[in-house]
């Protein structure tokens, strides 16, 4: 095995690309007086709102904190239903938990491991009859304090998540919703950029989020964008990021309960500069993912991730190889890092994390497609900062490390 003779810098799994405009902003407002609730926030606001041509945008602390602004927007109460997927990360789900609603999972479409709308479609049509049609898209168990209320029991939201920047199939999902008038959230933390059919993911919904930690496309370092064209909840989104303040933001007047989940100028600087910058960054994504598509495309055990027709603009967030049935994935992860190549297993499901599995009682086989996927998936590096150099070396181990793996002679699942 040649290996490289000068010791290569550490590849890490994921890195924000920071210039010398992020630096300058931030240092402005370090050196101005306002910390919080200042200039950045405006603009940053403002050019979030033109990039997706219009709406409101209302920058908050994270991702999972427009989540729960998002549940409150769409009147999500105790008791109610919100469909989403158990593929992805895992606050999408907790969001309805937040509001004391219980997450119903849907299981995925293969090709865009999003939402399959023909089955969200029927879990709307079995929840609305009721009784045993209805029971089957229910957890075994719920928590007591969470068992849906007899005769209210709703799906009073749809939460499509567009995992890994590829965007849900939103046509059917918004016919579902608008037949019973469901309000529909896009979870698009992890696709800026992109567009389904050449719309752009986070104007598709009632509401939409985004978010800005360091692995995302774009960062703030901690921080999330809630999203709307509907101005009331527009109106109430800012009120529960500040308190519960009313509109005339009185300091100590508070109408509802708040939150503090304001983003601060350092953060919106960050934030403004990288939004402005967007388009490269994107660019610069997608180069490397083609630097793998390239390199891994004839390795044999290893299937790309796929592209629907409907995904007019991917925004690559992470890139996830699936790794064929009988090899077993945990072995060549450790593999890769005995070489020094971190990889993760992208997503282990919502359904079968612990708190799940003991507060709903799943269990292994409930979601079948998601966890054929969440067993065979493996992210590999990916950050704009990966040269040609680093993706020749990691895709030579990754073939190093499947050819080593003794292929697995029984299949799980
Ligand atoms: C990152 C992410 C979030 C949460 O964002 P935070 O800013 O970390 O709170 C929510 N949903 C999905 C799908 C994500 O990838």
């Amino acid at each position: 095995m040649i290996r490289p003779s000068a010791p290569r810098s550490a590849i890490s799994m994921s890195a924000p690309d920071v210039s010398a405009d992020e630096i300058g902003l931030v240092n402005a407002v370090l050196e101005s007086s306002r910390l919080s609730g200042g200039p950045m926030i405006a603009a940053f606001e403002a050019e979030w709102c033109a990039r997706l041509g219009g709406g409101h945008a209302v920058a908050v602390s994270s991702g999972t904190a427009a989540l729960h602004v998002s549940m409150i927007a769409a009147d999500v109460r105790a008791g109610d239903f919100v469909i989403t997927s158990p593929f992805s990360f895992i606050a999408s789900a907790n969001a309805a938990l937040y509001v004391r609603a219980v997450p119903i999972f849907v299981d995925i479409d293969p090709v865009t491991l999003n939402l399959d709308p023909s089955a969200v479609d029927a879990a709307v049509r079995d929840i609305s009859r009721g009784g045993a049609s209805a029971r089957r898209w229910l957890p075994r168990s719920t928590p007591r304090d969470l068992v849906p209320l007899e005769g209210r029991a709703r799906v009073a939201a749809i939460l499509p998540v567009h995992v890994f920047g590829q965007p849900a199939d939103m046509r059917p999902l918004l016919e579902t919703a608008a037949h019973d008038n469901i309000p529909v959230i896009e979870d698009a933390c992890e696709a800026v950029g992109a567009t389904y059919e050449g719309v752009p993911t986070g104007t598709m919904g009632s509401s939409a989020v985004f978010a800005f930690y360091p692995n995302k496309q774009m960062t703030t370092g901690e921080g999330g964008m809630f999203v709307t064209r509907n101005d009331s909840w527009a109106q109430l989104a800012r009120s529960l990021r500040n308190q519960g303040r009313d509109d005339d933001a009185q300091w100590l007047r508070h109408v509802r309960l708040g939150y503090n989940y304001r983003l601060d100028e350092m953060s919106a600087a960050l934030g403004l500069a990288q939004l402005r910058r967007l388009d490269r960054l994107l660019e610069a994504r997608a180069r490397v993912a083609e630097g793998y598509i390239t390199r891994l495309a004839s390795v044999d055990g290893v299937a790309l991730p796929e592209i629907a027709g409907s995904t007019t603009r991917m925004s690559w967030f992470v890139f996830v190889v699936r790794l064929a049935a009988d090899i077993d994935r945990d072995a060549v992860m450790a593999a890769l890092a005995a070489d020094d190549v971190p990889s993760r297993p992208y997503f282990s499901p919502i359904h079968l994390q612990p708190f799940y599995r003991e507060q709903f009682g799943y269990e292994e086989g409930d979601f079948p497609r998601t966890e054929a996927i969440g067993r065979s998936s493996l992210a590999l590096p990916f950050h704009p900062h990966l040269t040609d150099d680093d993706l020749d070396f990691i895709s030579d181990r990754v073939k190093h490390a499947i050819a080593r793996c003794p292929r697995l002679t029984t299949q799980a699942g």
